[in-house]
């Protein structure tokens, strides 16, 4: 294929209008090759999951240096209201009703704020031939990489991580809040979608930001785009989430088993920690896997409320 030397063009796109009458903008990079297909890569929906801002960064240095086939479109903080508060969701005083961004796509001209905010960026979704929307999980959950349907399972498997979390078919799933996730919308849309969960919420983290770059640069070796082939690990977990998470039956401490740790392997009732009362020291739950699967996340903020997730177990495919 024949590609050909970056152009790079920063512009601020106008999302929504804030109450003061100031606009909430963000900033939109486009890398334009020789002509070949268009890649949308967002990042920091949620305000707090930075790992994937500072990997585009990455992809910035490399982009500028070298030649492509195509056109990738980058937005490095897609909820700068979120980002700004350091909020995983944008504040309750601009969005009481759609606080979070990733479950309003593809979002409402007329809408309330967050979902104007969408559906200005899903303008610019709606030409691609493909979707990178880069997430973290909070350090208690595994690495791994979400997609939905087939097309999108081969640029989950391209981007090299170890594990790969398939969504439950939409019809079992039908909620609003699945539904309204930016890698379901763009399916539904027949743009095929990943969601990266990358590691480590809140704090730059030098490995995981790496992984995203990599990982970014090996679908767009899928795509084509750049020269090369996706370099990914021998082996790989496929697992199935039906979004049914283990919960708190009562409020207190949890302790986790200390030998259990994400990516392990359980069975049904196997033990994954117990809830107690922190004041007459009675336990209250031991908390147990339901069926066979991976544990990909566990968590590790013992004050727990009734209620509350714990863990998640997903079966193997
Ligand atoms: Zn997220």
């Amino acid at each position: 294929m024949n590609r050909k030397r970056v152009t790079h063009t920063a512009t601020e796109r106008r999302l929504a209008r804030l109450p003061s009458g100031s606009d909430i903008s963000v900033t939109v990079h486009r890398y334009e090759g020789s002509p070949g297909p268009t890649v949308y890569v967002q990042a920091a929906q949620h305000g707090i999951e930075l790992n994937g801002t500072a990997a585009l960064r990455r992809l910035h240095d490399h982009l500028t240096s070298t030649e492509i086939a195509g056109t990738v479109l980058v937005v490095p903080i897609a909820n700068p209201r979120a980002f700004d508060h350091r909020s995983y969701v944008t504040p309750h005083a601009l969005d009481a009703v759609n606080s979070n961004m990733n479950r309003v796509w593809p979002g409402d001209d007329d809408g309330t704020l967050q979902e104007r905010s969408a559906r200005r960026l899903w303008y610019l979704v709606e030409g691609a031939d493909a979707v990178i929307d880069l997430h973290t999980g909070s350090a208690d959950m595994l690495e791994h990489v979400r997609f939905q349907d087939d097309d999108s399972e081969a640029l989950a498997e391209a981007f090299g991580s170890e594990y790969l979390l398939v969504d439950a078919a939409e019809e079992n799933a039908p909620d609003r809040d699945f539904r309204g996730k930016l890698r379901t919308a763009a399916a539904r849309a027949g743009i095929p979608a990943i969601t990266p969960e990358l590691s480590n919420s809140r704090r730059v983290d030098h490995s995981a930001v790496q992984r995203g770059a990599t990982g970014i640069r090996n679908v767009l070796r899928k795509m084509n785009v750049l020269d090369g082939v996706p370099d990914t690990p021998v082996t790989r977990t496929v697992f199935r989430s039906d979004g049914d998470c283990i919960r708190a039956e009562d409020s207190g401490l949890f302790e986790p088993r200390p030998d259990i740790e994400v990516g392990d392997r359980v069975s049904p009732e196997t033990t994954l920690g117990s809830i107690y009362s922190p004041a007459t020291f009675e336990e209250l739950q031991t908390v147990t896997a339901r069926e066979s699967g991976i544990v990909y996340s566990l968590t590790r903020e013992s004050v727990v409320a009734a209620g509350e997730k714990l863990a998640d177990v997903a079966e193997i495919v």
